[in-house]
C-alpha cells in the first residue's frame, strides 16, 4: 500500500496550494483530483483564441490569496478595472455612483441617498456590521429605494450572494471593505494561469499530483479510491465543497450562492461602458478584456445572481442596453445557466465559517476558516492548515 505523510483530496486553487506550502515545509504529499484536469472552478476553457474562466473571476487585492501567492513566489499579469459604468434603474440609464463625482453628479441618487452613499464610502474602512442580514444592513443604512438598490448591487458584485436575506451583514460588509478598498485583478489568460502556476509549484515541489482519482472512502489515515486503491497517510485534508466533504466528516452547511452567467467573446469592443448593473433585476455586464489580455477581440462577462430560468434573455437584453452591436462581433459564447460560486454564505447569526478540524480530519476551500470569502478563503484556509500540520510535523533527519 501506498504511504505518505498528506494526501489532499481535490485539486482546486485551495488544494493544490495547500499541497506545495506542505511540501515546501519537508512534507510528503499526494493531491488526489477526480477529474481530468486540476483547478476546479477556477479552470479556464479556450475557445478560438479566447480565455474562458467558469464566469466572471476577480482576484480580490491585499488578502489571503495575495498573500499565500507571494509567498510562493507567483505573480500573475492582469489589469485592476476602475469601477466606472452604468446603472439601469427604473427605465433610466444612469451614472454608476462609485466614486466621489459620479457620486455627486448621477441621476440615480436623490441629496439624501448621495449623503448616506457618500458617508458610508468614506468611512468604508472602519464600518462595522453584525449578526443581522446584508439586506437589512442596507436597508437600515440607505434613506430611498435607489440608494439602497445601488448598495445592494455592490455587496451583490462583492459577494456573488443573490439573496442579501440570506448572508449576514459582517461578512457582507468585509467582502464590500476589500473590493473598495483594495480592488480587484482581473488575470491575463484567466485563471487557468493561477492554476497553471499552482501547478507548477506543485511539479518544482515534488507533489504528486494525480487526476481521474475519484476518492471514494476517507479516514483520519488514508483514502480508498474508486478503484479500490487505498493509500495511508499520517493527515488527509479534504479540499472539496461542504456538499462532498459532509459525505466524510461532521460538516456544517452555510449558504448557497448560484448564478448564471453568459460570457461572450466579440471580433470588435462595441462602444459602451466597461461596468454596467441592473438595479431592477439583480444582475451584471463587466469587460474583462478593457483591463486583461484575455484573447485577440474583447471579452464580456454577464451574470444573474438569481440563476432564473430565462436568465439568457435577460442577460442579452442587458448587453443590447450596454453594448449595442455586440451581436454582430459574437465568436464564441458560454452560457452556465446554473453554476455555484460558493457554497460558504454565512447566514446572518452568531455563527461564521466553521474551522479547519473536522473529526479526524482538515478542511481547505472557500467555505473553511475566517480568511474572507471566495478565493481568499480558499487560500487563507490551506495556509492555515500547512502551518499546523507543519507545527505538528515531527523534524526530518537532515
Ligand atoms: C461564476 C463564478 C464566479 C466566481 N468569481 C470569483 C471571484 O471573482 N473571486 C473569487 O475569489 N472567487 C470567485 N469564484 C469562486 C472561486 O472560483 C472558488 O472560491 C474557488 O475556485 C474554490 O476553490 P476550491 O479549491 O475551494 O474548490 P473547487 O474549485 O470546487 O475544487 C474542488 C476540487 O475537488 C475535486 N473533487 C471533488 N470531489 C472529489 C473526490 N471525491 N475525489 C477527488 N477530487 C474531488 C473537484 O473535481 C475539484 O477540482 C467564482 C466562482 C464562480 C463559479
Amino acid at each position: 500500500m501506498q504511504s505518505t505523510d498528506v494526501i489532499v483530496v481535490g485539486g482546486g486553487i485551495a488544494g493544490l496550494s495547500c499541497a506545495a506550502l506542505l511540501a515546501r515545509g519537508g512534507q510528503r504529499v499526494v493531491v488526489l483530483e477526480r477529474g481530468a484536469a486540476v483547478g476546479g472552478l477556477a479552470r479556464t476553457a479556450t475557445h478560438k483564441g479566447f480565455s474562458f474562466n467558469r464566469g466572471a473571476h476577480a482576484l480580490y487585492r491585499g488578502g489571503a490569496a495575495q498573500s499565500v501567492l507571494a509567498s510562493l513566489e507567483i505573480s500573475l499579469p492582469g489589469g485592476s478595472p476602475a469601477l466606472d459604468g452604468v446603472a439601469y434603474w427604473g427605465g433610466g440609464r444612469h451614472r454608476l455612483p462609485s466614486s466621489p463625482w459620479p457620486l455627486l453628479t448621477t441621476g440615480l441618487l436623490s441629496v439624501r441617498g448621495r449623503w448616506a452613499l457618500g458617508t458610508l464610502f468614506a468611512s468604508v474602512r472602519t464600518l462595522e456590521a453584525g449578526e443581522e442580514s446584508a439586506a437589512q444592513w442596507a436597508h437600515r443604512r440607505m434613506p430611498d429605494a435607489p440608494s439602497r438598490a445601488f448598495l445592494s448591487a455592490m455587496l451583490r458584485l462583492s459577494t456573488y450572494c443573490g439573496d442579501l436575506e440570506g448572508v449576514r451583514a459582517a461578512d457582507a460588509v468585509a467582502a464590500l471593505r476589500q473590493a473598495t478598498v483594495h480592488g480587484v485583478r482581473y488575470l491575463d489568460g484567466g485563471w487557468q494561469r493561477l492554476v497553471g502556476a499552482l501547478e507548477a509549484a506543485c511539479a518544482r515541489l515534488c507533489v504528486e499530483v494525480r487526476t481521474r482519482a475519484p476518492v471514494e472512502d476517507v479516514q483520519p489515515r488514508g483514502v480508498t479510491l474508486r478503484s479500490g486503491e487505498a493509500i495511508e497517510a499520517r493527515h488527509v485534508v479534504l479540499a472539496v465543497p461542504p456538499s462532498l466533504a459532509a459525505r466524510w466528516a461532521d460538516v456544517p452547511s452555510l449558504n448557497t450562492a448560484a448564478v448564471a452567467c453568459l460570457d461572450v467573446a466579440l471580433r470588435e469592443r462595441p462602444a459602451g461602458p466597461g461596468l454596467a448593473f441592473d438595479l431592477d433585476d439583480p444582475m451584471y455586464l463587466s469587460v474583462h478584456s478593457d483591463t486583461a489580455t484575455l484573447g485577440p477581440g474583447a471579452m464580456v462577462h454577464t451574470l444573474h445572481y438569481g440563476a432564473v430560468e430565462d436568465a439568457r434573455a435577460r442577460l442579452e437584453g442587458l448587453l443590447d442596453r450596454a453594448l449595442p452591436g455586440w451581436r454582430e462581433q459574437v465568436v464564441h459564447t458560454q452560457f452556465l445557466p446554473r453554476i455555484v460560486v460558493t457554497e460558504g454564505i454565512v447566514p446572518p447569526g452568531p455563527h461564521g465559517r466553521p474551522g479547519v478540524r473536522a473529526g479526524g480530519l482538515w478542511r481547505v476551500g472557500d467555505a473553511v476558516g475566517s480568511h474572507g470569502g471566495l478565493a481568499d478563503a480558499a487560500f487563507g484556509s490551506a495556509q492555515e492548515v500547512a502551518h499546523a500540520i507543519l507545527a505538528a510535523a515531527e523534524p526530518r533527519a537532515a
